[in-house]
């Protein structure tokens, strides 16, 4: 097994200079040297050959014992010493200090067709930042991260990727519910896969230890290898810098919107700074369209990161990511210009992306006031929100009172339609069918583009654990078929009809289908 090892974070940047793997507080350091965990019994459950091949290895290469040893930590590539970063964050509103990667662990960089990627496993056991916890991760959550994140990334979302799933052998202790009855589960490895994992708390960490040194260390070296066109780093590319962090998550966060995303932990440390969907925790999928709707238990009371906040949340943690930048810039003039365009620009991507959920191209005034009412009228009773969305771009202009017909399947209860809301459905697609006509493109030509931005198949809660279930029991074939199904998530795929459906009812409480805990 052969990889071009590249390694520029540990090259570039201060290391921790204390080499014990003891919980510490770690100073003037972006990341402490560690040796993941040796496990018991470790076995490869599934790869991605996209990810095998991006990485310029080979499908003999991801079946051999060393490619087993390496991704599940049980041995260290030739020539890399792995490592865990230093980081902090906000969590839930509140500065929470060091937090870093406490099961998370870097192998080290590699290069392959001028791409540059950090290879890191998650649960490969304790580092310098693991605080109260284990260095572990769970089967389940494990089954969640590496399904989710390239299927997100085949619906077109900016995310980290996943190269392998493992089951460690070992066992590991685990409170699910927060209720006192903890138990043991599967231990299990996910290989992540992304150009870098730096968050926003990784450079807060500096700037909330006035610790401006390391700072710039970091952002310049930021600036040099992943923003290179910004140039010489300055006051001005710093500010630059700042857009651009802002102008991708604003980008990521429509893409969440579009796809009914809910990532569930918004917390400065899970926002990555290249503007990629990163740590996916007790994230979830809206089944029915509800802004108010959270999948993480943690968060049921605020409800904070709830669907219809992201965007917001987004703005947030920018406003803490300018206030750590603005030691280096010295004046909050121009980061407050970036912030203040924040809204505008948001709005108006969110506009244009449920237009094309819709199939306006043409932009006109009333479409803000049809997209609201459509979002006003789809909460009036549960109702699918991605069943909705793929099923209405067979609305017949010429047909507008069939369009409830249509959607039909969306709603989790039809006998809760009643003649007021029936009344506002039809009135609403009668507007919609008005506004169609002013376009120009045929209704073969709208449902087509249509169908490239309304998914026919993203990953339910319930079907992620389904997969769960089965993989407990040593049966991982509903991984493979639910990661094959979801390469191709805008495709009719009628082998895969059954999974084209709203969420069955014996999942809509149950753990792990609608809710989720930290608990990972
Ligand atoms: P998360 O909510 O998963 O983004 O994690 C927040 C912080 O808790 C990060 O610093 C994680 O590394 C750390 N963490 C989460 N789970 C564990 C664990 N089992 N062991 C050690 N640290 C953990
Ligand atoms: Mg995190």
């Amino acid at each position: 097994m052969q990889l071009k090892i590249k390694d520029t974070f540990t090259k570039g940047l201060p290391a921790d200079l204390i080499l014990e793997n003891s919980r510490r507080q770690v100073k003037k350091a972006c990341f402490s040297y560690v040796t993941p965990k040796k496990t018991r019994k470790p076995e490869m459950l599934h790869t991605s050959s996209e990810m095998i091949s991006a990485l310029g290895l080979s499908e003999e290469d991801a079946t051999s014992k060393a490619f087993l040893n390496v991704f599940t930590g049980n041995e260290v590539l030739h020539n890399t010493k792995p490592y865990a970063m230093c980081y902090g964050g906000h969590q839930f509103g509140n500065w929470a200090g060091q937090l870093g990667d406490g099961r998370a662990i870097n192998l080290a960089e590699v290069e392959h067709n001028n791409k540059h990627w950090a290879i890191q496993l998650k649960g490969a056991g304790e580092t310098p930042y693991s605080r109260t916890g284990d260095g572990l991760a769970v089967l389940r959550s494990s089954v969640r991260e590496y399904l989710c994140s390239e299927a997100m990334y085949h619906l077109g979302v900016p995310t980290t990727r996943a190269l392998s799933l493992a089951l460690s052998g070992d066992e590991v202790l685990r409170d699910m519910l927060y209720d006192g009855n903890a138990a043991y589960e599967k231990g299990a490895i996910v290989t992540r896969v992304s150009p870098s994992f730096l968050r926003f708390g990784s450079y807060q960490i500096f700037a909330v230890r006035q610790d401006n040194e390391t700072l710039k260390n970091l952002v310049d070296f930021t600036i040099k290898e992943y923003f290179r066109d910004l140039g010489k780093p300055s006051k001005e590319t710093y500010l630059q810098f700042f857009e651009a962090v802002l102008n991708s998550t604003i980008a990521m966060l429509v893409h969440w919107q579009r796809v009914g995303f809910v990532h569930g932990v918004m917390n400065t440390d899970n926002m990555s700074i290249l503007g990629q969907t990163i740590d996916y925790g007790p994230y979830g999928w809206l089944e029915g369209y509800d802004h108010n709707w959270t999948p993480n238990t943690t968060d049921k009371q605020f409800k904070r990161y709830r669907f219809g906040a992201q965007i917001d949340m987004g703005l947030w943690n920018l406003y803490q990511l300018a206030n750590t930048l603005y030691p280096l810039i010295g004046e909050a003039e121009g980061l407050e210009h970036t912030l203040n365009s924040y809204n505008e620009k948001a709005q108006a991507q969110h506009l244009g992306m449920m237009q094309s959920k819709l199939g306006l191209y043409q932009d006109e005034k009333s479409d803000a006031q049809l997209i609201n009412s459509l979002e006003d009228t789809l909460q009036l009773t549960e109702t699918d929100m991605t069943i909705f969305f793929r099923n209405l771009s067979d609305f017949s202009i010429e047909d507008p009172l069939k369009g409830l017909e249509i959607v039909k399947d969306a709603f989790y209860e039809l006998n809760e339609i009643s003649d007021t809301i029936e009344h506002k459905w039809n009135s609403w697609f009668e507007r919609y069918a008005t506004r169609l006509q002013k376009e120009d493109t045929t209704s073969k030509e709208r449902k087509e583009n249509m169908n490239q931005v309304n998914p026919k198949y993203v990953l339910r809660n319930y079907m992620a654990q389904l997969a769960i279930d089965d993989a407990d029991k040593g049966d991982y074939k509903l991984i493979d078929e639910l990661f094959n199904l979801l390469k191709k998530p805008y495709d009719t795929q009628p082998e895969h009809e059954k999974w084209y459906a709203k969420r069955p009812e014996w999942a809509r409480d149950k753990v792990g289908c609608s809710m989720l805990s930290c608990s990972s």
